[in-house]
Parts: C-alpha cells; sequence; structure tokens
C-alpha cells in the first residue's frame, strides 16, 4: 500500500489505469450503438456513394450539346427518359437527348452534367403542348455546364475497403449513420462495465424519509450513480451501509455475487474511528493506496476486493465528486473500453486573485467569455461538504500542485462540467 502523503493525481490515475482491462465485447443491432464503444474496426465494404448520382432535381445532359445555351436562345433537348431515385437507367444518351433525372438517382451512361431544373423550362412554343402531361417531350435548357456539374462521382465520399471507424470509438451519432451508410446492421462494442454503488455512514437517510437529529440525506449515493452512468456505466445501487464492519462487508460480497467489474463507495476511508470500508477491503484484497495530494478529496483509496477494483471515495459530496470526475471516470472508460481517456481542458484567466494549500486542487467556478476572453470565478464557499457551490459552477478550475496563490488574470486550467 502506498500511504504516500504525496501520491500525484497523474501517479494515482495511472496506478488505477495500469491496473484496469477493458470489459468483454458484445454484438448490437445499430440501432442500439449510440454512445457505445467500438470494439472492432469497421472498413467500408463497397464505395460511397455506390453509384455516380445526381445532386439535383433537373436533366442529365451531354454538356457539348448545350455549350451555347442561353435565356435567349436555349436548346431544346428531347426527353428520352425519366429516372426517379432507386432506379437503373436503361438508356445510353445519345446527343441531342437530356433524361428527366431526381436527386440521388443513377447518372444514365452518355451523360456528363446534370442542368438544375431551375435553368430548364418546358415553353409550350418551344417544348410543344404537354401540359397535363408527366413528362414533356422535351426540354428547354438556359444555360452550359462543365462536364461533371452537379454529379456526384462513385466513390467521391469513401473508397471500398477505407477504414471508416476505429476501435475504441465512441459511437457518435453521425458514426452510426455511416455505418448504415455502409450496410452494417450489428457491430460489436464493449459490454457497459456494472458499477456497484453504496455509500457508508450512520448519518445517512434516503431521501423521502424524515430526518432525525443529526442524520443527513445520503445525497452521494444520488450523485455518483448520475455521474457513472454519464460515463457509461451500468450502476448498480447497493445502498446504504451503516458504519459497522459486517454490513460493509455484505455489500462488497453483495458486489462480488453480481459480477461487478468495478465497486465504488463513498465515506468510510479517512482515519475516523467509524471508518471500516478500508478495513474490509483488506480483509479479503488489498490496497495500492489511499491518499492522493489533492483538494477536496484527500482520502481516496484504489485497491481490490476479492479480485474486483474498488475505488473508496471520501464522503464530502464535493470531493466524491470531483474524485469521481478525476478518477472515477477515467476508470469506467477504461473499462468501456476507450484506449485513452484524456481531460477535456481549456485555458481561462483567473477572474479574481484564488489561494491554495500546494495540493493540486479543483475549485468551483463559473467561467464565462468576457471581451473575447474566457474569465473564472469561485462560487461560493469552496468547503468541500457544501455542494450548492457546484451546482451554481460551470467549471473546475485546477491549481497546479506546489502554487499556494494565483494574482489576478494568471492563466488557469478549466474543465467544464458538461463537457463528455
Ligand atoms: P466520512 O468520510 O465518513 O468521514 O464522511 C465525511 C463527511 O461526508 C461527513 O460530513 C459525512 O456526513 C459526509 N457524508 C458521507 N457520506 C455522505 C453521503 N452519502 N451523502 C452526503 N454526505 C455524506
Ligand atoms: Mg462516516
Amino acid at each position: 500500500v502506498i500511504v504516500s502523503e504525496n501520491l500525484s493525481v497523474q501517479e494515482a490515475q495511472a496506478i488505477i489505469l495500469k491496473n484496469l482491462q477493458p470489459v468483454g465485447e458484445e454484438r448490437l443491432p445499430l440501432a442500439s450503438c449510440a454512445g457505445r464503444i467500438l470494439a472492432e474496426e469497421i472498413s467500408a465494404g463497397a464505395d460511397l456513394p455506390p453509384f455516380a448520382n445526381s445532386s439535383m432535381d433537373g436533366f442529365a445532359v451531354i454538356t457539348g450539346d448545350i455549350a451555347a445555351a442561353s435565356p435567349q436562345s436555349p436548346v431544346v433537348l428531347a426527353i428520352a427518359a425519366d429516372i426517379p431515385a432507386g432506379s437503373t437507367p436503361s438508356i445510353r444518351l445519345q446527343t441531342g437527348q437530356a433524361a428527366r433525372i431526381m436527386t440521388g438517382a443513377m447518372i444514365p451512361a452518355g451523360a456528363d452534367a446534370v442542368v438544375p431544373v431551375e435553368n430548364t423550362g418546358f415553353a409550350p412554343h418551344l417544348a410543344g403542348d404537354q401540359a397535363g402531361a408527366p413528362l414533356p417531350h422535351s426540354v428547354a435548357i438556359f444555360s452550359p455546364e462543365a462536364p461533371g456539374a452537379n454529379i456526384r462521382p462513385r466513390a467521391q465520399d469513401v473508397k471500398q475497403g477505407q477504414v471508416l471507424l476505429t476501435s475504441g470509438r465512441r459511437l457518435l451519432p453521425q458514426d452510426i449513420g455511416i455505418l448504415a451508410s455502409a450496410g452494417y446492421a450489428s457491430v460489436t462494442v464493449y459490454r457497459r462495465p456494472l458499477v456497484a454503488l453504496f455509500s457508508s455512514g450512520d448519518e445517512l437517510v434516503q431521501p423521502g424519509q424524515p430526518l432525525q437529529g443529526g442524520q443527513i440525506y445520503d445525497s452521494n449515493q444520488f450523485l455518483l450513480a448520475a455521474l457513472l452512468e454519464q460515463a457509461g456505466a451500468h450502476v448498480l445501487r447497493l445502498g446504504t451501509a451503516p458504519d459497522n464492519p459486517e454490513a460493509i462487508r455484505a455489500l462488497l460480497d453483495q458486489a462480488v455475487n453480481e459480477k461487478a467489474d468495478l465497486i465504488v463507495t463513498s465515506a468510510g476511508v479517512s482515519v475516523g474511528a467509524f471508518d471500516f470500508v478500508r478495513q474490509m477491503i483488506e480483509s479479503n484484497g488489498s490496497l495500492h493506496f489511499w491518499k492522493v495530494n489533492m483538494r477536496p478529496g484527500k482520502p481516496l483509496a484504489f485497491g481490490a476486493y476479492a479480485g474486483i477494483p474498488f475505488i473508496g471515495l471520501p464522503g464530502n459530496p464535493v470531493s466524491a465528486y470531483v474524485g469521481c470526475r478525476v478518477f472515477v471516470f477515467p476508470a469506467v472508460q477504461r473499462l468501456a473500453g476507450q484506449p485513452d481517456p484524456g481531460r477535456w481542458k481549456q485555458k481561462a484567466h483567473l477572474g479574481e486573485p484564488v489561494k491554495s494549500d500546494g495540493r493540486e486542487s479543483y475549485l468551483r467556478a463559473v467561467v464565462q467569455e468576457e471581451d473575447g476572453r474566457l474569465v473564472a470565478r469561485l462560487t461560493g464557499h469552496q468547503g468541500s461538504g457544501n455542494l450548492y457551490s457546484l451546482v451554481q459552477a460551470n467549471a473546475l478550475l485546477i491549481v497546479p500542485s506546489g502554487v499556494k496563490s494565483l494574482p489576478s488574470d494568471s492563466e488557469v486550467d478549466v474543465w467544464f462540467l458538461d463537457a463528455e
């Protein structure tokens, strides 16, 4: 066990990630894949688009026929075919001919451009009286077109065999779209990690129950479950254990029986007389570390219980939140198959001086754009029990390790809370 007071956030993150492997894979229908992590490489089985097609509603032509076309002296072409989307044209266009064509329809052999319908006409004195007929006999072309105009060539977007998506990618809506374009009805993704979660503390009561003296509601259970789901986990909510070793062990064993991929707890990992979580982990497993040089959230434990990775978060709600963001999020992402979970930081300027105690600090802040740059200001009292100051924040402002004060205007890293 590392009990050093100086284990850095980065070292602790690295230890956690080193000890976690992606969970298994499953094959899912495409409709269920948004947000999931791809577990295979996907390449295109065919060109996209699969055939040359029109990008406009109009008339497929031979450009040589219409080189001299103008509104004053249109070129009249005989309409040789009608090509709706979804059909295969059977003709080869001859000089003097046009084919009516719809957006997305296959370009007929012989044609080398499409004239948009806006640049054509069917004046009776030019085309014969076609009123009421679905397809006129002829069309007047009002402008020339360059070869290739308004044609989307085969493979313009993607060539057959080209890699479309690599393993480890979190599938975005547009990825699901291109998988469908390429004809995939299902793909292999990583299973969602199952994270067992419980709180510990004799003072904790479920919302909906009346509070007795000295009791508070169990906010961490709800906060952490929501955060873990955001990270891509299935959450096994095991409730609250009172501060007694047997009750804590019973919930840990339940997590084992239900085959959790990770156990996350809050509270009971500090140095208080009733902090039994640490003790119970060590009774049937081991701890890699239980302190990190950060603020808030110094009492933070990582280890394994009966072979299942375990992260013990501090009890104070803001500490639990920050610990979950900084350590559990990347852990869940690793279990879920994302190869390189990174933080999404931006630079901002302090709108006020900030003090710290030299530990790497995650302060609650509002970051907003002022005069073309991001400015960060603290929200309320930064005590780690004060959840409302987190509710008011839209970012965590990071003061690096070793820094005790920063003057107003300093450049700092900020981490937007809704960025993942
Ligand atoms: P502990 O880690 O048990 O010493 O708890 C530290 C602080 O966090 C105490 O003030 C606890 O009452 C509070 N706390 C612990 N667990 C929770 C929870 N699940 N919800 C809200 N506050 C909690
Ligand atoms: Mg406690």
